[in-house]
């Protein structure tokens, strides 16, 4: 039998590589719902070749084009807009497993409406599960869904797990370091988003690529892991591993480590997080262990990459405070995109809105769209200091 499954972004780096997923296990996997943004062209090429029955852009306009498109060419499937779009698509009733890949909190309603309609979630989007990762979780035990990792460490530490309690374990969170893992702090002042946007390892979205280069995206993956596998912070180590072999690892309590190896290639874990407790074949690139010309270690340097600090301080602070981090740090990232603001001014921005908010110590979801609003238009104001506040 076939599983349905909808793309929450399924225009992006992710979304896109899901679906090369889906072309390799057609007998497997089948499309019922996707949804995007405002890249209506590539919607309309994925409509036409995956034919599903539901499909939601974010953007008002290009969901207008979409459907003059759809029209003209006598295409027929249910365009929705915006968030309810989105959430729709979320909660499409045929669907089984919901692939979060959007970038960014604003995944996080429609995650938490495909929980509540019963559906698996094969996790991308990480920011959902910093901004509020305590009711995600519990969600997902009220209703008995699994929620997979789809992020390559997770993904890592899950097979390395193998269903072990992680209680008495440590987790060794690889990362890749970056575009700059050897800048001096002097140079990193001057770097701008094309050089950021070179990434060594990976080729993903502009988001999650300036997370790389400053480590911020390690520390999202530090609260990520903290509530994919309910381990505390302490038993959460950042190894930087420049060759990006090693996924991750688990010290056991009896000293012994497990590894995932692998070709960088986000497909692998994408289709485990699909086929899982099942391991299906594959065409994707293969390990040569014999091309390697060496596996290295080292710890992170926190004085170049304050970032990484900034989120394991909001991710042990908890409350709303990884949700303004993230919130902060979308805002500085987007602006250092629109080469707005200077690489290191994201850090300095986030630090800055963390410091002006108002924790609450166990927030409900209402609680967490207050502090996210916050934080959001706060860091817009670091920004853009002229900007007139509308608090
Ligand atoms: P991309 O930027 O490549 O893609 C983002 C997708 O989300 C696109 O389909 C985009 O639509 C859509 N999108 C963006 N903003 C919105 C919005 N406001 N409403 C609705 N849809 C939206 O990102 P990635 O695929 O690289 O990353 C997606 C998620 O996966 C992120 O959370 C990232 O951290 C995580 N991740 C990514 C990895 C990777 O290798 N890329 C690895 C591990 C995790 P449109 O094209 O129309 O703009
Ligand atoms: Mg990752």
């Amino acid at each position: 039998m076939t599983k349905a499954i909808a793309i929450l972004g399924s225009t992006g780096s992710i979304g896109k590589q899901t679906l090369e997923v889906v072309d390799q296990h057609y007998h497997a996997l089948r499309v019922v719902a996707l949804a995007a943004s405002s890249n209506w062209k590539e919607m309309l090429k994925q409509i036409k070749k995956y034919k599903p029955s539901l499909v939601a852009l974010m953007d008002p306009l290009a969901a207008e084009k979409l459907e003059q498109a759809l029209y003209e060419q006598d295409i027929n499937v249910t365009v929705a807009v915006g968030l309810q779009g989105l959430t729709e698509v979320a909660t499409h009733e045929e669907a089984h497993t919901i692939v979060t890949a959007v970038s960014g909190a604003i995944g996080l309603g429609p995650t938490l409406a495909a929980i509540e309609k019963g559906k698996n979630i094969a996790l991308a989007n990480k920011e959902t599960l910093v901004a509020a990762g305590a009711l995600v979780m519990e969600k997902v035990k009220e209703k008995g869904v699994s929620l997979l990792p789809v992020d390559s460490e997770h993904s890592a530490i899950f097979q390395c797990l193998q269903q072990q309690d992680c209680q008495q374990a440590r987790l060794l969170l690889t990362a890749s370091g970056g575009p700059f893992r050897d800048k001096s702090l002097e140079d990193l002042q001057k770097v701008t988003a094309e050089d950021a946007l070179r990434h060594p390892n990976w080729r993903m979205g502009s988001k999650i690529t300036i997370d790389s280069a400053t480590l911020m995206n390690k520390g999202l993956e530090v609260i990520e892991a903290r509530w994919l596998f309910d381990i505390d912070f302490d038993r959460i180590d950042v190894l930087i591993h420049p060759q990006s072999i090693i996924h991750s690892m688990v010290e056991f309590a009896d000293s012994s480590v497990i590894a995932q190896l692998g070709h960088p290639d986000m497909r692998l874990p994408i289709q485990y997080a699909l086929s899982y407790p099942q391991r299906w074949d594959s065409q994707w690139p293969r390990l040569d262990l014999t091309e390697l010309a060496g596996l290295t270690f080292h710890k992170p340097d926190y004085d170049r990459f304050p970032a990484l600090q900034l989120a394991l301080q909001a991710g042990r602070a908890d409350g709303t405070m990884p949700t303004v981090m993230n919130a902060a740090n979308e805002v500085a990232v987007h602006a250092f995109l629109d080469h707005k603001i200077a690489f290191m001014d994201i850090p300095r921005i986030v630090k800055g809105t963390m410091e002006k908010h108002n924790w609450v110590a166990k927030p409900k979801l209402k609680d967490i769209q207050i502090a996210d609003q916050w934080a959001r238009e706060f860091a817009e104001i670091q920004v853009n200091p002229h900007r007139e506040v509308s608090q």
